[in-house]
């Protein structure tokens, strides 16, 4: 089936057609038999790269420019959401406006009902039908894009409901996964028409490694040359003709070590005009602030054609790794299985080290198998490979023939809804009341109907459920219930519309419901108290110290907490990790610098921003409860603290980060050398300002503009995923 002979607009045949998209592959002409160009539901149920994304396309855009509507898309993270942004782009030659909104949940954004198409992850879109924007009601088309994360405990819910809420309006709906269990049943919830292929555009071979030999689903059996142990075996017969591995391994700490073992591998093979790619590659890796021990590991292994690659990496610097593996620079790549879940990064020979994963409560259990075949699909690069080859390694015979039957040729498992928990009914019954979807336990099952959850479990179960959570809501004053009515309070309206659980909105009202004011550690510690706070692991040895600080730093709190938990061993432990990542944060607002506190700490660049990410959102809900609540005391501080998380400063600086483009590191710099305000700056000129550390004219002349007043020109450079200010040396990319 040709794409001209679709009934799409010229311009989208143009667009498609310079994507070099001529004909489409059989999944995608099934889709379009299936009626998805006539507004059909859709459940795209067919391996990674075979072109799912490309049906959404094509309902989105033909609706949307024949109607007149908005599209919704979305994804699960935010990552894949921006992949999605920067590729859905093209269409803006055909007259469309796409945005992407992933930030704020405490907003409607307005703004967006000027878009056609709009990508959002999953909580964003579930924050935004809680807010109820007008422009929700010409939304006529949804993608649900990797609708198997269903069964994720955290995120699955949030989809489920959102879907909801959101089919209560019968857009078209386009599902979009790659195999799973019961993709039958998935269709049949979204009253969708199924698609479900095993076809690939490369062809995918899956095998076991064992003593020198694949064994392979197609029955060949493969000798692999012995080069050391057997993942530098594999990775030196696959780069030897040509290819690219991708190594799947459980930890951060494998992946490094990994790569440490297989730079001597790929080291080997790299020629003269690949080193000396490689070699700019590394020289900008070591560049990008901030400049911990990461960027030094990291660059002396690509520098010999290998990486890793963990959530631990800043963004910007997983960007330059994805980037140079997708444009075949860098030849081998070590992972944690975060990347099977997240960005496209196809490779010849997808190696999978550990099919087993540490579980706290059971020791070191079996993968799933859906989960084996997220990362065994990314096998085979269009256009580059034959096929693709995905390899799992034994050590024995035993081991071989158990891989070959519990993963090689086993089906996916079925997905199953998480919604029924206890947090979730009581976190999605809030929301459903209060912002005006249910008025009554009839409208609640009305809307719980429209889940998954309510085919899996019964209206039964379910209803039990939900009674336990309206107990407890209206226990917690959050709801009200009277004969069969259902009513948010003021409260409980707030809680929902920020997004949070309410076992956090309770936390912060314990303690900020007092008297007592408390000091900048303390107001810290409470936000990590909350349930919505990821916490800091405390390692062995570490307890005692935590505790000395605790005691010393929150004197107030500690006498609270003292009595609270000093009983409780389990809530002892929260209370300390807690604590814990309040030291964190804590030396992020003293201006510690990120080099020192990840070193400090032993994490990732990239956990210190969703750290800092985390807490600053739960500060924000802190003081708008505190506003509900009529708490003045704990107000000013609170908001004032939510500035200082947000930038990384001390308090003598806030004023100077109010300026686009400067950050803690240049403020201080500013006001180290006397401009300590706005209006100090304002009597400076640019070239006294170039003369100072880290500030180029460009900068200079923004600055200058900006504390004058004057409209200044969209800031050009890529968007990063954390909303955060990047560090130093990238602000220049910005203004460049
Ligand atoms: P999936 O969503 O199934 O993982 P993608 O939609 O990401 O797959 O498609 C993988 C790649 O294949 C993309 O680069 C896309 O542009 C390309 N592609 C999709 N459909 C076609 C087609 N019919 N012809 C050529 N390339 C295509």
């Amino acid at each position: 089936m040709k794409i001209d002979s679709l009934p799409i607009p010229q311009q989208v045949k143009e667009i498609l057609r310079k994507e070099g998209i001529e004909r489409l592959y059989p999944p995608q002409r099934e889709a379009i038999r299936a009626g998805v160009l006539e507004g059909e539901n859709i459940v795209m149920a067919t391996p990674t790269a075979s072109g799912k994304t490309l049906i959404a396309e094509l309902a989105m855009v033909k609706k949307v420019l024949e109607e007149g509507c908005i599209a919704l898309y979305l994804s699960p993270l935010k990552a894949l959401a921006y992949e999605k942004y920067e590729d859905f782009k093209k269409y803006e030659k055909a007259g469309l406006k796409i945005a992407i909104t992933t930030g704020d949940y405490d907003s409607s954004d307005p703004w967006l009902s000027e878009y056609d198409i709009i990508i959002a992850t999953y909580e964003k879109a579930d924050s935004l039908t809680r807010h109820k924007p007008p422009w929700l009601n010409h939304v006529k088309v949804v993608v649900f894009d990797e609708i198997h994360l269903i069964q994720d405990g955290h995120r699955g819910p949030v989809l489920e409901i959102t879907a909801a809420k959101l089919l209560r309006n019968s857009p078209q709906v386009v599902a979009l996964s790659a195999t799973i269990g019961n993709a039958d049943e998935i269709a049949s919830w979204l009253n969708a028409k199924l698609i479900k292929s095993e076809w690939r555009p490369v062809p995918l071979k899956e095998g076991v490694y064992y003593n020198g030999t694949v064994y392979f689903n197609d029955g060949s059996e493969v000798q692999i040359p012995i080069k050391g142990d057997p993942i530098s075996s594999l990775t030196y017969d696959c780069l030897s003709s040509g290819g690219q591995v991708l190594v799947f391994t459980s930890t951060r700490n494998g992946a490094v070590r990994l790569a440490k073992k297989l730079k001597k591998v790929s080291s080997e093979m790299l020629t003269l005009s690949e080193r000396t790619n490689l070699r700019k590659i590394a020289e900008e890796i070591a560049k990008t602030p901030p400049q911990t021990k990461l960027n030094r590991e990291l660059a002396a292994l690509v520098q010999e054609g290998c990486s890793f690659h963990h959530a631990g990496l800043p963004y910007s610097l997983r960007k330059i790794i994805e980037k140079s593996f997708r444009s075949n620079i860098i030849k081998v790549l070590c992972a944690t299985t975060t990347l099977a879940a997240g960005v496209n990064l196809p490779a010849r020979r997808v190696i999978i080290q550990d099919y087993r994963r540490y579980d706290p409560s059971f020791g070191y259990v079996p993968i799933p198998v859906l989960e084996y075949k997220q990362m065994a699909g990314r096998a085979g690069r269009p256009k580059y490979d034959k096929q693709g080859e995905a390899i799992l390694l034994s050590k024995t015979l035993d081991e071989r023939d158990y891989l070959l039957k519990e993963y090689i040729y086993a089906k996916p498992e079925k997905l199953f809804s998480k919604l029924s928990a206890e947090k979730n009914l009581r976190i999605h019954t809030l929301a459903l009341v209060a912002s005006g979807y249910a008025e009554s336990y009839e409208d609640l099952m009305q809307n719980f109907s429209l889940t998954l959850c309510f085919r899996q479990i019964g209206r039964q179960l379910l209803l039990e459920g939900i009674k336990r959570a309206i107990d407890f809501l209206v226990k917690s004053n959050l709801l009200e219930a009277s004969d069969s009515l259902l009513k948010a309070t003021p409260l409980g309206k707030r809680v929902s519309d920020l997004y949070i659980d309410p076992l956090t909105a309770l936390t912060l009202l314990k303690y900020l419901g007092g008297k007592t004011v408390f000091n900048d550690y303390e107001y810290l510690l409470i936000i990590c108290l909350t349930p919505d706070m990821q916490k800091m692991y405390l390692k062995r040895g570490e307890r005692k110290v935590v505790e000395a600080l605790l005691m010393k730093l929150a004197p107030q709190l500690f006498k609270i907490l003292e009595a609270e938990v000093y009983e409780d061993e389990y809530e002892y432990e929260f209370t300390l990790a807690s604590a814990k990542t309040a030291l964190l944060l804590f030396d992020w607002i003293e201006e510690v610098p990120e080099e020192t506190i990840v070193e400090k700490y032993d994490i990732g660049p990239g956990d210190l921003y969703a750290f800092v990410q985390t807490a600053e959102w739960i500060c924000y809900a802190a003081s708008e409860i505190c506003k509900i609540m009529g708490s003045p005391q704990h107000l000013k501080k609170l908001q004032e603290l939510r500035s200082r998380i947000k930038h990384g400063v001390k308090r003598d600086l806030l004023d100077l980060v109010r300026i686009e483009g400067i950050g803690r590191v240049r403020a201080r710099i500013l006001a180290n050398y006397g401009y300590r305000s706005i209006d100090a700056l304002k009597k400076a000129s640019i070239k006294d300002l170039v003369r100072l550390p880290l500030i180029g004219p460009e900068l200079a002349r923004r600055i200058i503009a900006c504390v004058r007043g004057e409209k200044l020109p969209e800031s050009s450079g890529e968007k990063i995923e954390e909303e955060y200010e990047p560090s130093v040396e990238t602000l220049d990319k910005y203004f460049s």
